[in-house]
């Protein structure tokens, strides 16, 4: 597993299918045909990637 955005391996789990990037410092959850990626705002919660043809766009070569 590979971090969708910057392809770095520095990832930890954190759930089930979801994953932490440490150098991005997003969340990334794989799903059945997409990845889902989130930042981390800075009260720890999360918050939807803000740039969905960019999503699309991982999304698609993540599962090649
Ligand atoms: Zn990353």
């Amino acid at each position: 597993m590979n971090c969708p955005v910057c392809s770095g391996r520095a990832i930890g789990k954190v759930g089930v299918e979801q994953f932490y990037c440490w150098d991005c410092c997003i969340e990334f959850a794989t799903q059945t045909d997409k990845v889902v990626i989130y930042d981390l705002a800075e009260d720890g919660s999360l918050v939807a990637w803000d740039d969905p043809a960019l999503n699309t766009e991982i999304s698609s070569a993540a599962l090649e």
